[in-house]
């Protein structure tokens, strides 16, 4: 059940307080999409968000992306969101969960390229595989999960790019694309213009 999905989700969050969405409504889509959310909160992080089952899976990554599959980038799992949040940009206001700017760094589809796994099956072993057809982040990447353990909910896993053309080990994607892909505007853009 959908509202179940995001129990944990909506309990931290007051939606009279916070822009962000209740979500909920919005149907799974026809390819499954995948959104990075620049986030200055108390530490500036970037979310990495997949749909898989009608749900946004997420992770936050302190570091950010990177192109150069030598540098793993620890990907914290956070709570399941809902598909509406994949174009939500906008401040959350201080005091609340998350109280910071939140900028949609990059949006686009994804493709499992797991053929013998289902991504709630990929999910569950700690190993998925996804070709990336984002504005910025293009090609194949791996998310691993760090060790077994009884609660894997909490593990940690890894960002890392897969060896393609599209790998770079010279270039820094945060760095250099740092604006939103859906309005063009830096984070102070998004901070001045919210009312
Ligand atoms: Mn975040």
């Amino acid at each position: 059940m959908p509202e179940e999905k995001f129990r944990k989700y909506r309990e931290k969050r007051k939606f009279e307080e916070t822009p962000e969405p209740k979500g909920g409504k919005k149907k799974k889509s026809d390819k499954p999409i995948f959104v990075i959310q620049k986030h200055d909160a108390s530490n500036l992080h970037y979310d990495f968000r997949i749909e898989i089952e009608g749900v946004l899976a997420s992770w936050a990554i302190p570091k950010g992306p990177s192109l150069d599959p030598a540098k793993k980038r620890l990907a914290v799992p956070t709570e399941d969101h809902p598909l509406e949040y994949a174009d939500f940009e906008g401040v959350i206001p201080e005091g609340h969960y998350g109280a910071g700017i939140v900028m949609v760094w990059d949006i686009g589809h994804y493709k499992n390229l797991k053929s013998d796994k289902s991504m709630t099956e990929a999910w569950q072993a700690g190993r998925i595989e996804i070709e990336l057809f984002g504005k910025k982040m293009q090609g194949k990447y791996a998310l691993i999960r760090t060790k077994e353990s009884q609660k894997a909910e909490d593990q940690p896993w890894l960002l890392i790019k897969m060896k393609d053309e599209y790998a770079n080990t010279k270039s820094d994607i945060t760095k250099d694309k740092p604006k939103s892909v859906l309005t063009g505007r830096t984070l102070k853009q998004i901070k001045n213009e919210a009312k």
